[in-house]
């Protein structure tokens, strides 16, 4: 079939009919190609969804990088409370902690949120703990809603989890923290990291 379409010479002014012959080739998808040169290494066909393949992809990246330069430094606080909170309740998951109030089972999937990453010191009064890893930990949904009306449990939790001397600590801290933007993403992509390294059981998330 392709050899019938080669010899009709006015499709391919000038090209040597038995070198294009020799020129063909097979592709992937079953159609026959003839490669003129080196770039050319699939069908017309498959070059064309190709084609589109890379425009699509290059305006994602465009949509991408439009978008990052839009973000403020809330959106930066947000993707760290983001990646921050899935950690905690990895972290807590993995450990096989129960909840920090309640001793209440786990439940669920830590992604997904099925149970919260709930502060010990509420945001609202102590808002420049809401990234202390040390003032964060895992809650049923139930306890996290009761906000600072848990906060007597939770202490009692959380020093059985880190000990006396750090929550101590804890409740005294009030150095003010200031996070710029390179910061807030530093600690993002750390808490990412960190989360990966986990590595979460894909089946047991699933169950
Ligand atoms: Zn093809
Ligand atoms: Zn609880």
């Amino acid at each position: 079939m392709a050899l019938r379409s080669l010899s009709k010479k006015k499709k391919f002014p000038g090209v040597d009919i038995d070198k294009a012959h020799k020129l063909e080739r097979i592709c992937k998808c079953g159609n026959t190609y003839t490669k003129f040169n080196s770039l050319i290494n699939k069908c017309v066909k498959c070059l064309i969804v190709k084609g589109k393949q890379i425009v699509a992809k290059e305006t994602k990246k465009a949509y991408r990088e439009q978008k990052e330069k839009l973000k403020t430094i809330k959106d930066y606080r947000e993707e760290l409370k983001k990646a921050l909170h899935l950690y905690v309740r990895m972290r807590d998951k993995k450990a096989g902690h129960t909840c920090i109030c309640c001793d209440r089972p786990l439940a669920g999937a830590a992604v997904g949120g099925a149970f919260d990453a709930g502060h010990f010191r509420p945001v609202s009064t102590a808002p420049h703990l809401r990234f202390d890893e040390r003032n964060i930990h895992a809650q049923t949904k139930y306890c996290n809603k009761w906000k600072g009306g848990r906060y007597f449990e939770y202490e009692k939790g959380l020093r059985k989890r880190i000990g006396d001397q750090a929550v101590d600590e804890l409740k005294a801290d009030e150095t003010p923290r200031k996070y710029c933007i390179d910061e807030l993403k530093a600690l993002r992509d750390k808490y990412r990291v960190m989360t990966k390294a986990l590595k979460w059981n894909k089946t047991e998330e699933a169950a």
